[in-house]
């Protein structure tokens, strides 16, 4: 059987769907592996890396051939004309709001499957994109604020003078977050976080970082047996925003996280909050693409409101491409391999297995996740 890695069609996408040890991985697996030329460049594979561990290096019209397509994006309209009817495409395929493109993938025949919805359980951990993507997100969030940032992360103290060191506040301590304050840290700024999931203080602390949060009854109580941030009363929101707001003001950088699963991304800090901060501060938005937590923050822009930098680059993760694509390839294999049989090394779709209902979004010319469109249970 055949496993297709596209080149991702998408200008703004510098990622890859396989990885030299992913595709070792593939062939071990009993797989042909076809590569789209030039696929693995902008992540810095370049095509004999590929082929030296067996790939065959192919064009677009090889996915018509393909058993499985890997991408990192959700296929286009013409790329899922490419594709034959039956075949396996995983991706990342943005689902929420995309009715319409899962209904194209579920008329051409396609399984697909959007490694988003992965879920969080500890058999899955190696096959959970949103962390593995996160994590690298929250790592080049600070690193994309100390580019911005006219002044030392680190206090420095030399002959000539005393640096201090910036004052840098997470907001939202998911895995994004947490890797923003051990990066900040490392960097050697003084670091605090807030979050409105009980269970996040202690991590907080434990990276070194001092918490910030209104902890009442509701926060204690706050959080889904997911795992996941509820939304806040509005009683709540108004107590934590005085308390954001008066930290906020003493801050040099202040880097947002926070997303609450199927809801646009709560409103965090206000043009008023901004103007508090002293002028060349900055203000990294990772939430830009679900609504922001910043208000003023532009999708794909560095913007300047009030004398700070608002940060709000689109696809963070895609900026690391070739660290992303290495974590994002193994997320993919580790997954594929779970419909791979170890008797016959063929493809055996389980579709009752509890990862494949998770994730699996049309098959059998239907959309079958009841989250989009698919027949509830
Ligand atoms: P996320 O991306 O959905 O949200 C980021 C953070 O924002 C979360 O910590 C959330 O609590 C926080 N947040 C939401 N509203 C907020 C507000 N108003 N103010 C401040 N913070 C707010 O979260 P995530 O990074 O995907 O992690 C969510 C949970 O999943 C965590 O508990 C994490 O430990 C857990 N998790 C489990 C696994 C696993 O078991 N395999 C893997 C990864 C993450």
């Amino acid at each position: 059987e055949i496993v297709f890695i596209a080149k991702e069609t998408d200008a703004h996408e510098g990622r890859v769907a396989g990885s030299v040890e992913s595709i070792k991985k593939l062939k071990s697996l009993g797989f042909d592996v076809v590569v789209e030329a030039g696929a693995g460049l902008r992540s810095r594979i370049p095509d004999a890396e590929y082929e030296k561990v067996g790939a065959r290096i192919g064009s677009t019209a090889d996915a018509a051939s393909a058993d499985v397509v890997l991408k990192v994006r959700r296929p286009t309209n013409a790329e899922i004309a490419s594709y034959k009817s039956g075949a396996i495409v995983i991706a990342i395929m943005d689902p929420y709001g995309n009715e319409a493109a899962i209904a194209v993938m579920a008329g051409a025949g396609l399984t697909s499957f959007a490694m988003e919805l992965m879920p969080r359980i500890t058999r899955a951990q190696s096959m959970d994109v949103l962390s593995s993507q996160a994590n690298l997100a929250g790592y080049q969030a600070v690193i994309d604020a100390a580019c911005e940032y006219d002044r030392a992360l680190p206090m420095m103290m030399t002959a000539a003078g005393t640096v201090p060191a910036a004052k840098i506040f997470v907001m939202g301590a998911g895995v994004a977050g947490l890797q923003a304050i051990a990066t900040a840290r490392r960097l050697g700024a003084v670091v605090s976080a807030t979050d409105v999931r009980p269970a996040a203080k202690e991590q907080v602390a434990s990276l070194g970082a001092k918490f910030i949060a209104v902890e009442d009854e509701e926060f204690k109580a706050a959080e889904t047996a997911g795992g996941y941030a509820k939304e806040m009363s509005k009683e709540y929101q108004a107590k934590q925003a005085a308390l954001v707001a008066e930290h906020i003001a003493k801050q040099d950088i202040v880097i947002t996280t926070a997303l609450i699963p199927g809801r646009p991304a709560p409103r965090l800090v206000t043009r008023e909050m901004l103007k508090t901060m002293k002028p060349g501060s900055i203000a990294v938005d990772l939430a830009v693409e679900r609504g922001g937590n910043v208000e003023g923050a532009e999708a794909g822009k560095v913007v300047d409101v009030d004398g700070v930098k608002v940060i709000g680059h689109l696809n963070v993760p895609g900026r690391i491409a070739a660290s992303a694509s290495l974590l994002y390839a193994k997320n993919l294999v580790t997954f594929l391999e779970t419909m791979v049989s170890k008797e016959t090394k063929a493809l055996a779709l389980n579709m009752e297995d509890e990862l494949v209902k998770a994730t699996a979004l049309t098959h059998g010319g239907a959309v079958v996740h009841p989250a989009f469109g698919g027949a509830k249970e």
